[in-house]
């Protein structure tokens, strides 16, 4: 065999025998390295030991002695018990397992072994006790194991002694050979410990500040490759030719005169005059901001890739509009791609409407058209005839073909697949502009890790005149006084949505229940009423009949799937009832909530539910307390964790190894500012001392963590 080495199997590291290593093997881990990165999930401080007659109080202590009795017990109803007896010379203390069996023989074999066990003490009948005490056998070579001892993840039959054995020599004997892919400035400037003495410090600290000051810099590593990622990506975007949409030449009147409004504002005034013309309404000063962000980027040579996020209701259309004139005035083709046909239609009316008397062209492609007016749509897309294309998924299929396409903008842009969104840009002869929207906020921290390689433009500001959404929760026995009440707000000419029980991921089975809350409905409870049906296992004609008759208020009552969770815009719909509300994630009932309040009137959301346990309780809370999408993406993060982020799945996020997003949030800046600090000053990694960073970020784009509209 030749030298062992990182990569060796365990089996020839020096003292692990074929035993030993048998054991370690059953967590997945062969080889030395393997073992340097199987991490503690906890330590003891053994710092604490303390004589068995010296023991007064609860406080967690670590004893050392020999065990000198064990006996296991058989409980009522299967437990199994056992107790055994620690000695230490001036006492003694009895520690007690409950169903672990291989304790007992372990212990049986232990027996006049000197062992120590940590843990915390309680006062028996006769003896102090420690129950599920953490043992571990004092051998000539633990002796150094003293002080603070990590406590390794297991898997049964595996215990804390094989792990911490292996750790040891592993610890002692190679991570020496590790290498840094850290430069040693960075090191120093953050004052991280090395490589190998972060491992170290992580398996057998001399303090616990010294094992989390090791965890840290594990935790910036794997920051800074995911940000270093982003830099890059960034400043390639920024060096591809893309449009450079003439913006400032547009107005036609000549040069604003210095001191007047505009002199100081680069945009072009003439696009202004132009929106508020088209738009029965002032924008918001958030709207105006992140208009001109976005027509800042459409002026620069370079491609746009910008995330525009708003809560649901803060009037992104509006703003998307505002692009697409900005570019169709520059001669351009502008196209938005959203996920549902109901919100296409939804934008393709909105649109036309608004952009009518702008003498702007607007056409709409969806999977389920005719195929004359389908034949009709492309035609007019290709040929240049349409200035703005609205559309689902069907934009994208192969026989679509666009004249001069420079803008392409995705509404709710987690509904859609990273190749779906590059899809659609390709269908540019050129680099377009790229605005992706969501309606679903995530905190700023996390935007940072999952969007870190677009722009951000944020609608921090509701139009004026809302009347905020009230929210209660009522419990199923209440039913029918809820039900009175939604009658009364129907009677005063108001419109309510009805959302049926989430019971499954299939669209059959959500369209059975349904039709089962419709049937419910319209047979009793509101049979004087006019009901619509809405679901996803209906023809797209009949959804458009649907909608088009809700929002003509011909039906007085929606009952829906999650398909009108997005985009829907009826204002006159004051009153959303969600039916079992706690089976449903926060931020869809936020989504859903977002369909009513569109209007000036109070408008209600009814959550019916008996929460049966603490988190669906919490989101209850939350949704009656708050109407703040912001708000309620913390919350939902806080009960969640950032796995269940809408759009993280899509996004192909690998997640971290070590980083705890809710605790390390602080260090996700650091690295931001230290990617960028090294990207500067090289930009391809191509210095020597960059070596490792280089080697380190190919490990992360493996991995394809980057979401990319590009
Ligand atoms: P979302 O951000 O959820 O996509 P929309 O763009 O659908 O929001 O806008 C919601 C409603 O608010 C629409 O009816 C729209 O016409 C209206 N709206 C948008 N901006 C303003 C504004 N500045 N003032 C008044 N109403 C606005
Ligand atoms: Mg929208």
């Amino acid at each position: 065999m030749g030298v062992t080495h990182l990569d060796s199997d365990i089996q020839y590291l020096k003292g692990v025998g074929p035993n030993l290593a048998r054991y370690i093997r059953m967590l997945r881990i062969s080889t030395i390295r393997d073992v340097l990165y199987h991490f503690p999930r906890d330590y003891e401080d053994r710092t604490r030991q303390a004589t068995i007659s010296s023991i007064t109080s609860t406080d967690p202590v670590v004893v050392k002695g020999r065990i000198t009795s064990v006996s296991s017990q058989r409980l009522r109803g299967g437990k199994v018990r056992i107790n055994a007896t620690l000695e230490d010379g001036t006492g003694a203390i009895e520690l007690i397992w409950f169903n672990q069996p291989w304790i007992a023989r372990k212990l049986q074999e232990a027996q006049d072994q000197m062992i120590t066990a940590y843990g915390t003490p309680k006062l028996g009948q006769y003896y102090w006790q420690i129950t599920s005490p953490q043992i571990q056998e004092v051998g000539p070579e633990d002796d150094e194991s003293q002080g603070i001892v990590p406590i390794y993840p297991l898997s049964e039959g595996v215990s804390q002694w094989h792990v911490r054995k292996v750790s040891a020599l592993a610890c002692t004997h190679f991570a020496d050979q590790l290498e840094d892919k850290l430069p040693k400035t960075m090191l120093d400037h953050f004052g991280f410990p090395s490589i190998p003495q972060a491992i170290r410090s992580l398996h057998w600290p001399e303090s616990l500040e010294e094992a989390e000051n090791a965890r840290r810099r594990l935790v910036f590593e794997e920051f800074l490759s995911l940000q270093l990622a982003f830099q890059i990506k960034r400043r390639q975007i920024k060096q591809e030719a893309g449009i450079r949409f003439p913006l400032d030449e547009l107005q036609e009147s000549p040069q604003v005169p210095p001191g007047s409004l505009f002199a100081d504002s680069d945009a072009p005034a003439d696009l202004w005059q132009q929106i508020a013309a088209i738009f029965p309404f002032e924008f918001t000063s958030a709207q105006r901001r992140v208009v001109e962000e976005i027509w800042g980027d459409m002026k620069y040579p370079y491609p746009m890739n910008r995330l525009l996020q708003g809560d649901v209701g803060s009037g992104k259309t509006a703003v998307a509009a505002s692009a697409m004139l900005a570019c169709v005035r520059c001669g351009y083709q502008a196209a938005i791609m959203a996920p549902t046909e109901i919100l296409a239609e939804q934008h393709y009316i909105d649109l036309s409407h608004q952009f009518e008397s702008a003498g702007v062209t607007v056409d709409l492609l969806v999977g389920k058209m005719g195929a004359r007016k389908r034949k009709k749509a492309m035609a007019n897309a290709s040929l240049g005839i349409s200035n703005i294309i609205v559309g689902t998924h069907a934009l994208i299929q192969e026989d679509v073909e666009f004249k001069k396409l420079g803008l392409v903008i995705i509404d709710e842009q987690h509904r859609f697949g990273v190749a779906q969104r590059a899809a659609l840009r390709r269908k540019a002869k050129e680099n377009p502009d790229v605005l992706v929207m969501t309606a679903t906020p995530i905190p700023r921290t996390l935007s940072m890790t999952f969007y870190g390689d677009l722009d951000v433009s944020v609608i921090d500001e509701l139009p004026p005149g809302r009347t905020p959404i009230k929210t209660y929760l009522r419990n199923p026995a209440e039913r029918s006084t809820t039900y009175a009440q939604v009658k009364q707000m129907l009677d005063r000419g108001h419109q309510a949505f009805f959302v049926c029980p989430l019971i499954s991921e299939s669209d059959a089975m959500q369209a059975q229940a349904a039709e089962d809350l419709h049937y419910r409905l319209s047979s009793k409870d509101f049979k004087e009423y006019s009901i619509g049906l809405l679901h996803g296992g209906m023809k797209a004609e009949e959804k458009d009949q649907v909608m088009e008759a809700f929002r003509k208020a011909e039906h007085q009552v929606l009952v829906s799937t999650t398909v009108v969770e997005v985009g829907v815009n009826v204002p006159n719909a004051t009153v959303m009832v969600i039916e079992d509300a706690n089976r449903f994630g926060l931020s869809q009932l936020h989504q859903l909530r977002g369909r009513v309040g569109r209007g000036s009137v109070q408008s209600f959301c009814i959550l019916i539910a008996d929460p049966t346990n603490k988190e669906a309780e919490r989101r209850m809370q939350v949704m009656t307390e708050t109407t703040d999408g912001f708000r309620i993406a913390e919350e939902d993060f806080r009960l969640r964790g950032p796995g269940d982020i809408a759009g993280t799945q899509q996004s192909g996020f690998a997640g971290f190894d070590f980083a705890d997003l809710s605790r390390d949030t602080d260090m996700i800046e650091v690295a931001k500012q230290a990617a960028i600090k090294v990207i500067e000053s090289d930009p391809e990694l191509k210095h020597e001392h960059n070596k490792g960073l280089k080697e380190l970020l190919r490990s992360r784009l493996s991995e394809k963590a980057l979401i990319s509209v590009s």
